[in-house]
Formats: C-alpha cells, structure tokens, sequence
C-alpha cells in the first residue's frame, strides 16, 4: 500500500501522487489526442510544445540566462561525463588551435565517488591528447583519515592551472552517495569555495569553462550565480522525474563544431548524439528523446510552480534536513552514530551516517523496515546508512523521519 511507505531513496525517488496520476491519464490519451504519451510523434505538435514547456519551466524556476541554452538528452549523468571532455576539449582547441594540449589541464575538484568517476572517465577519454586530466582539489586531504570524503575542500585548497591553459573546471553540487554538498549559501557568494574559479561577475564568457554535476541538488534550491556557470547537468531521477532523460544547461560558446575541431587534430572525434551543438540546433529533437521522462518532468515542474517556485521549495528543504539532522545529532552525541559528513557541507538531499555498533544498525534497518521506511541503507561502495529527502519528500514526511529516529535513540538508552 503506496501511503503506508516513505520512499526515502537515493534515486530514482518519490514523485508527488497527483502528478503520478495525471501521469497514468497521459500514457492512455495525452491532451487530448486520443493517444498516450508514448504513442504519439516526437515530431507532433503536440510533443513539441511540451518541450517548449518543459524549457520555459526550467528557466523561469532556475532563472537560466539567455546567454545558455536548456537541452535534453538520453544516457545519464554518466553519459555526460564523457560529453563534457569531448565537447570541451573540442571547444579549447578551436579557441587555441595552435597551443600543444601537453600544456593544457583539465581541473577536477572531486568530493566523493561522482566527481572522482566524472574525473576517471574525462581521462579514459581526452588523456591520450597530452591533456593533464587531473584533481585540482581533493575534498579527502582533509579528512581525518584522509581517503574518505567528509567536507568540501576549503577555499585555499584549490590549484587550477593558469585560465588560459585550463579547458574547464568541474565540480559535483552535491554527491549523492557521500552526501557531500558545496552548501555555500545561495544569500552570500563570497562563501562559495570555488569563487576564485567563477570569474568576474557580469562577464557572459568566462575562460576556463565552470562545469558542474547538479544530479541530486537539480532544483532543491535555487543555483547560485547560475550565470558564471559555462554548463549545469543533472539526470532526472531524483528531484524531476523518471530516469532517462539528462537536462543540461549550456553556456552557448560551448556548442562548438566538434568535427571542425577533430579535423584539427589533437581531439577524439565525438559522436553526434553527444555534440552539444548537434543537441542545440535540432531543439533537442536530433533523435527520439525520452518522451515519458520529458512528459512526467513536465508534471513534476508544473506542480513545484504551483507549490509556490524554489524559493518555497528552498525553504522547505532547509527545515527537512534541520529536521533529521537535528536528531542525528543528538545520536551523536549519544554515542550511537557518527555523521559522515563535517557540518558545512552537509547535503539537504542525502543525509549519510553510520553506526558504530553493527548490531545496532541492524536493528536500525529492521525497525525502519517495518515503520515503513524504505532505502535506508548506504550505498553499496560505502556502506552505512543514507536518508535521502529529495523534493517529494514532504516535510511532514522528514518530521515522521525524525520521530523515528528519537523513537530509537530512547529505545537505545
Ligand atoms: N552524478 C550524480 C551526482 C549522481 O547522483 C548520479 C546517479 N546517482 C550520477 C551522476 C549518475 O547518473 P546516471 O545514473 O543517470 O548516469
């Protein structure tokens, strides 16, 4: 019985039941047409004015400047870490096409297990040009046993190559197994870390190329200084909608001929699907999008607008986690638990912690189990315990999480 549960996972996650009704309407006769979402043609007039909806909802909620474009696509987040290198490597040596790549890097800031995958596949990928794919800052070193992930890398711990020599700096928003967040706050811009790497404000192209993974954080909150950022990405499966389909948010310098750039030499030729230039001269319609993730994030978007935009969603998330982090550390404090993460980069959407007894996790898992409480587990790779508070988790929802948890610290004592 779908009330009785609280889908507490990581992604995919819950999704609001009205708009999962509506959604059961479309696949049998979407607006009207007498055929279901899934039926009809990605070239109806019908799906092309959802896309466009689904463009203008994005960039009213996240206030997306002209200077960027909104696209979709198939493949994942995953995909997209190998469209990053092709793509910006392609624009840098269109820019610079006479500059060795042996003297050209590409800044990682890696905070957790996203950023560090982003990073391994950009060197798979471009490595073999000479360029120096590499780890720009380690959100590690500063950990007490230094191979975990515990905060994001303080501000005087960031050494990106020279502005002209660096093809982009990528980061991860929020890591979504780790449960790392750059939780600058959107109010105070000077707070966020990667501020040297921003550029001046105001400026519409700023070298090298800011990329970041907004997978788990895509809008739980508005983005700060959206506009000093070359390309925003994230998958749907967590905060929009069904998997399948990956919003990316580009900066227009970046839609750059890669086979002009492949000609070149020096660059890997880029398959088309991937080219954001291909992406952005076709409206995102190159090839059969996802159509039912499309659709159901159209939902999703429209639900959240009418729930008040972002910043309502902001501050309900802020209450969320105070909500459940409250306790934790009060678990703390007891003894029982250990927050995996230090306090200031603790994520809003993926609250991580372990047990120091194992038996009492155990108890931990069992108990949620039959309050109904799903996906409480850690990620595999690193175990522990994870409460993921994604937007359709109310927060009457987080204050049921948190009961729970007071429930057990009392029965532990
Ligand atoms: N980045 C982040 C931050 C993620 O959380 C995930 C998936 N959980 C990915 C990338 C990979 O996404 P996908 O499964 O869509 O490839």
């Amino acid at each position: 019985e779908r009330n009785s549960i609280l889908n507490l996972n990581p992604g995919p996650s819950s999704l609001p039941l009205p708009v999962l009704e509506e959604a059961a309407r479309g696949l049998l006769n979407f607006n009207g047409t007498g055929m279901g979402i899934t039926e009809i043609s990605h070239r109806s007039k019908e799906f092309q004015a959802l896309t466009n909806d689904l463009v203008a909802r994005i960039r009213a909620l996240l206030s997306v400047p002209d200077t960027h474009e909104i696209l979709f696509t198939q493949g994942g987040a995953s995909l997209v870490f190998s469209t990053i290198a092709l793509n910006l490597l392609a624009r840098f040596r269109l820019l610079h096409p006479n500059l060795p790549l042996s003297e050209v890097s590409a800044d990682y800031v890696v905070t957790g297990v996203w950023s560090k995958k982003a990073y391994e596949e950009a060197k798979r990928l471009v490595q073999h040009t000479g360029v120096n794919v590499r780890i720009a800052a380690d959100g590690r070193t500063e950990s007490e046993d230094g191979k975990s992930f515990q905060s994001v890398p303080s501000k005087d711990k960031y050494q990106f190559g020279p502005a002209d020599k660096t093809a982009w700096i990528y980061y991860c928003e929020n890591e979504t197994v780790n449960g790392v967040q750059f939780a600058s706050a959107p109010e105070d811009p000077a707070a966020f870390p990667l501020d040297a790497a921003l550029g001046p404000p105001q400026h519409t192209t700023i070298d090298p190329p800011l990329v970041a993974d907004f997978s788990s954080s895509f809008l739980s909150r508005p983005i700060p200084q959206i506009e000093r950022h070359a390309l925003i990405y994230g998958g749907a499966q967590k905060n929009i909608g069904p998997a399948g389909l990956t919003i990316i948010i580009v900066r227009k310098d970046l839609l750059v001929d890669v086979d002009a750039a492949h000609t070149l030499g020096g660059c890997p030729p880029c398959p088309l699907t991937l080219s954001f230039q291909t992406l952005a001269e076709s409206g995102s319609l190159y090839n059969t999008p996802p159509m039912f993730s499309m659709y159901v994030s159209d939902l999703v978007l429209k639900d959240l607008q009418a729930k008040g935009g972002l910043s309502v969603v902001e501050e309900n998330n802020r209450q969320k986690q105070q909500v459940v982090y409250g306790v934790l550390e009060k678990m703390e404090e007891a003894g029982i638990i250990q927050l995996n993460v230090k306090p200031g980069s603790r994520s809003w959407m993926n609250v991580t912690f372990i047990f120091h007894d194992p038996a009492l996790g155990a108890r931990f898992v069992k108990e949620a189990e039959a309050k109904g409480l799903r996906g409480v587990k850690g990620h595999r790779s690193v175990g522990g315990f994870r409460l993921s508070l994604y937007n359709a988790i109310t927060l009457e929802n987080a204050r049921t999480v948190a009961g729970f948890l007071e429930e057990f610290l009392a029965s532990t004592k």
